[in-house]
C-alpha cells in the first residue's frame, strides 16, 4: 500500500518528514517499506502553508493493511501539532489493487497541487468518488498534500527528481541551539558539489542546509543521487544524529513552473517561465527590494522583483537596462513575479555622449562655447555636435540565479540545468 501524509508540523516544531522517518522504522513491524520514501513539495505560493509545504509518501508491502493504517493514525494523533491553527493533518492510504485505477487520476491531482491551487473540497470529493481510504484531522487540509504525495509515488517514472538526506536531532535537544561545526559543511560541499547543492552559500558565507526553527531537523543535504547525499552527510560534524532518512523528492526540479507564452495569461499564486523585454530601469524600493517591469510582444506588462533576501542577486538585477531581452522563472503574487532565475538573452546597446574626436590627431575636440560646436585647437579642425559612443555593458548575457540562501525548494539550481541528463524544459 501507499501511505500519504501531510500537514503535521507547525511553525513551532515537528516536521512531516520526521514523522515519515519514524514510520519507516515502526512500520517494519507490519511489513517491508519499499523504494525510497517521497518528499513532495507543493505550490510554494499557497498562503496557508506552514513552513515548507512538504508532504510525504511511503510504500509498504504488508499483509496487515488495517493494522498499519491504525498505527499511522495513532502516531499522527500523538505527534502532530494539533493545537496550532494552521496544522490540519491528512493521511491517505492506497491499496495495491487500486494502483492502476488511481494512477492517472492522482497524477493530475499532483500536478495541480504543485502548479495550481486546490481547495479542500476538491480533495474530499476525489476521495469520496474514488473510494480512497483516508483520514483528515480538523479541517483536513493535509488531505491535499497526502493525495498529491500518493500521486507522486504512483507516477515515479513521470517526473524528474533529486534526493535529500535528512538528519534529525535527538529528542532531548529539540528547541535548543544546534551544535554544528560550520566548517564541516563547507568541507562536505567542496567534496561533493556539484552533485550536491545548497549545503552552503559561498558568496554569503552561510550554512544554508541547517534550519533555525525548533523542528527536529539537524540538517538536510540535497543532491543528485542517494550515494552522494549520504557521502556528504557522513562528512558533517556536530551533535549526535538521532535518526535520518533519505528521501526522493521533487525539490530542485522546477516542477512548479508553467510556461507562459503571453503575460496576459499570468495569474497570482502560480509560477512561470516567461519572456519579455525590460521596460524601465530597475528601481530599489523601501526594504531593499529591486523591481522592474517587462513587456511581451503583445504589449502586456508585469513587474518583476528581486526581493531583499536574494542579497547579491540584486546587484545583477540593478544592471538591467530598458531594451534587454530576458527569460525569467519565478512565482507570481500580487501581480509581481518573484524572480528565481533569469536568462539575459540579449543586452541593449548602451551609449555615452562625448565630444567628437579630431580626424587629424585623434584627440577629443574642445567645445568652442555654447552652441558653437567643437574644434581641435592644434589642428584647427571643427565638428558641429557631440557624438554617441557605444560603451561596454557591465553585464553579460547568460543564466543567473538567486543565491542558495534565497532558493525556493522547488527551484532547479543552475548546476542542474547544465547537466545534459536532466530535462531542462518546464511544463507546457
Ligand atoms: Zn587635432
Amino acid at each position: 500500500m501507499i501511505i500519504g501524509i501531510d500537514d503535521t508540523d507547525s511553525n513551532e516544531g515537528m516536521c512531516t518528514t520526521y514523522l515519515g522517518a519514524l514510520l519507516i522504522e515502526e512500520l517494519q513491524a507490519y511489513g517491508t517499506v519499499e523504494d525510497h520514501p517521497l518528499l513532495v513539495r507543493l505550490n510554494p505560493t499557497i498562503p496557508y502553508k506552514t513552513r515548507g509545504n512538504a508532504a510525504v509518501a511511503l510504500k509498504l508491502k504488508t499483509d496487515f493493511p488495517e493494522r498499519a493504517i491504525a498505527h499511522v493514525l495513532s502516531r499522527i494523533k500523538e505527534l502532530a501539532h494539533m493545537e496550532c491553527e494552521k496544522t490540519n493533518p491528512g493521511a491517505v492510504f492506497i491499496l495495491e489493487k487500486d494502483y492502476e485505477k488511481l494512477k492517472p487520476v492522482l497524477r493530475n491531482f499532483l500536478e495541480k497541487a504543485v502548479r495550481s491551487v486546490i481547495e479542500i473540497e476538491e480533495a474530499k470529493n476525489l476521495i469520496f468518488e474514488c473510494g480512497i481510504s483516508s483520514k483528515g484531522f480538523k479541517n483536513g487540509r493535509g488531505l491535499i498534500g497526502a493525495l498529491a504525495a500518493c500521486g507522486a509515488m504512483l507516477n515515479l517514472e513521470e517526473w524528474d527528481y533529486t534526493f535529500e538526506h535528512l538528519a534529525y536531532r535527538q529528542k532531548e535537544r529539540w528547541g535548543t541551539p544546534r551544535e554544528i561545526e560550520k566548517e564541516s559543511f563547507f568541507e562536505a560541499d567542496r567534496k561533493t558539489y556539484p552533485e550536491t547543492w545548497d549545503t552552503v552559500d559561498l558568496t554569503n558565507r552561510l550554512v544554508v542546509c541547517v534550519p533555525h526553527s525548533a523542528d527536529p531537523v539537524l540538517f538536510g543535504i540535497r543532491g543528485e543521487n542517494q550515494e552522494i547525499v549520504t557521502e556528504a552527510a557522513s562528512l558533517i560534524r556536530g551533535e549526535p544524529v538521532g535518526r535520518f532518512a533519505v528521501y526522493r523528492t521533487n525539490q530542485g526540479t522546477d516542477m512548479h513552473l508553467l510556461y507562459a507564452a503571453n503575460l496576459a495569461e499570468i495569474q497570482d499564486m502560480h509560477s512561470y517561465r516567461l519572456e519579455g523585454t525590460v521596460l524601465a530601469f530597475p528601481k530599489t524600493i523601501h526594504g531593499g527590494h529591486v523591481i522592474f517591469p517587462i513587456r511581451d510582444k503583445e504589449g502586456n506588462e508585469i513587474d518583476c522583483a528581486a526581493f531583499e533576501p536574494t542579497k547579491n542577486f540584486r546587484l545583477l538585477i540593478r544592471k538591467l537596462r530598458p531594451g534587454d531581452n530576458v527569460a525569467l522563472s519565478g512565482s507570481v503574487n500580487s501581480g509581481t513575479l518573484n524572480i528565481e532565475k533569469i536568462e539575459i538573452k540579449t543586452l541593449s546597446p548602451l551609449y555615452k555622449e562625448e565630444n567628437p574626436k579630431c580626424p587629424n590627431c585623434g584627440k577629443h575636440m574642445k567645445s568652442s562655447g555654447q552652441a558653437q560646436g567643437f574644434r581641435c585647437k592644434k589642428c584647427k579642425t571643427q565638428a558641429a555636435s557631440k557624438i554617441l559612443h557605444q560603451i561596454k555593458r557591465d553585464l553579460a548575457a547568460g543564466l543567473y540565479e538567486v543565491p542558495p540562501c534565497a532558493r525556493r525548494h522547488l527551484a532547479k539550481p543552475l548546476v542542474r540545468e547544465h547537466r545534459s541528463d536532466v530535462d531542462i524544459h518546464p511544463a507546457r
